[in-house]
């Protein structure tokens, strides 16, 4: 039989809330790309932008430091997605340059009296306990962050000045501002990334998505991921994994990996509670399946983790990775407990857990021979 697990439609509608109008269209918004024709044409879906679907990574970002003049910045909202250029920034706030038709807005903009989109500079305070952030990494990069700002900045007050910004119904809205001003090409991460999502559905069920090994070799089959993403990608999810078969195997600040759901899970492991003959008792952070009608979440639980080898250990230091020292795991992982910003390909729970052990890009590994910004956009 095959396995059957429920369907996550929180999860994916992450990936695909640029093309939702109204909350209601969650449960039903599966059949707006027709599931039984899958084939979508790639070599467009490349054209559009300009290289792999893994070259662009959004990732979460938790601190002012994190964000830099020049950068794709993402706001998210629960229906829709904000997407905006950095061209300022100071202790407490920052600006952006942006579109300001949303996707409902360009939805909206159907109806005559609906104003156009304008190009603005604003100011953006944040609240990063509040607010949900993230920075587009393009791992080809096609100008200098500085060059990204000028050019936004010329949509906005410049000689390009386009106070009423050409766009078409889902063609045209914010983020494909951002993207234009980053790549000179305009696109939807989000709309491609939907795509990928139904096409893995269809050839591989649910675990084509989850699991990142199996999601890794098929969209390389299928022609959506490049050689060189392979690569990076390859190193990561060929970690090893050590079975756990006595209470000896297991410590606090290891990242562990179980089957959670059906599915491969991983979760930090933040304290070992007790040890008996059979099991070992530890509180976890991980990545929660809260039921279908509820957004995954970081939570601290107990887990009875059994000796059987059914748990592993996953060996990042085995790979050459620098891991952070034990506690320090555990501090980073419980600065993200009560988070609700899973998403798959970006922020799932191998993202969560590999943030918490690896530190984060420009000190990473030297045996790694790409350069910072490629193993930025692959670790988170
Ligand atoms: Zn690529």
């Amino acid at each position: 039989m095959k396995e059957q697990r429920p369907f996550d439609f929180f999860s994916l509608h992450t990936e695909r809330s640029s093309l939702l109008t109204e909350k209601g269209d969650e449960m039903e918004g599966i059949d707006i790309v027709n599931i039984n024709t899958p084939d979508f044409n790639v070599p467009d879906v490349l054209a559009r932008f300009g290289s792999c679907i893994e070259c662009v990574k959004t990732v979460p970002v938790f601190s002012l430091n994190e964000i830099e003049i020049g950068d794709h910045i993402i706001f998210s909202g629960r229906i829709y997605d904000h997407h905006a250029i950095v061209s300022g920034k100071h202790s407490d706030y920052i600006n952006v340059i942006e579109a300001t038709n949303t996707t409902s807005g360009t939805l909206l903009a159907l109806l005559p009296f609906w104003k156009k989109a304008e190009i603005k500079e604003n100011r953006k305070e944040i609240n990063f306990s509040r607010d949900k952030i993230s920075v587009v990494y393009y791992r080809r990069k096609v100008f200098s962050k500085i060059k990204i700002a000028e050019r936004a900045r010329a949509y906005s007050c410049g000689p390009l000045n386009l106070q009423k910004y050409q766009y078409h119904l889902l063609e045209n809205n914010c983020e494909h501002f951002a993207t234009f001003c980053a790549t000179g090409k305009e696109f939807s991460v989000q709309v491609a990334k939907f795509e990928m999502s139904i096409r893995l559905l269809y050839h591989k069920g649910f675990n084509g998505i989850n699991n990142e090994r199996m999601r890794n070799d098929t969209l390389y089959q299928l022609g959506y991921i490049c050689s060189k993403c392979i690569r990076i990608n390859s190193r990561l999810v060929s970690v090893g994994v050590k079975d756990i078969n006595s209470a000896k195997d297991i410590n606090v600040g290891d990242i562990v990996r179980f089957t959670y759901w059906r599915l491969v899970h991983d979760g930090v492991v933040l304290a070992i509670r007790g040890a008996g003959e059979s099991s070992v008792k530890c509180s976890i952070a991980h990545y929660a399946f809260r039921g279908l009608l509820k957004h995954r979440q970081i939570l601290n639980e107990e887990f009875i983790i059994p000796l059987d080898g059914s748990w592993g250990v996953v060996q990042y230091e085995e790979k050459g990775y620098n891991v952070f020292d034990d506690e320090s795991v555990v501090q980073r992982a419980l600065s993200r407990v009560g988070e609700e910003r899973f998403a798959f390909f970006a922020n799932d729970s191998f993202h969560f857990t590999r943030w918490c052990k690896l530190p984060s890009r420009k000190t990473t590994t030297p045996s790694i021979t790409m350069s910072d910004s490629d193993v930025d956009a692959g670790y988170q």
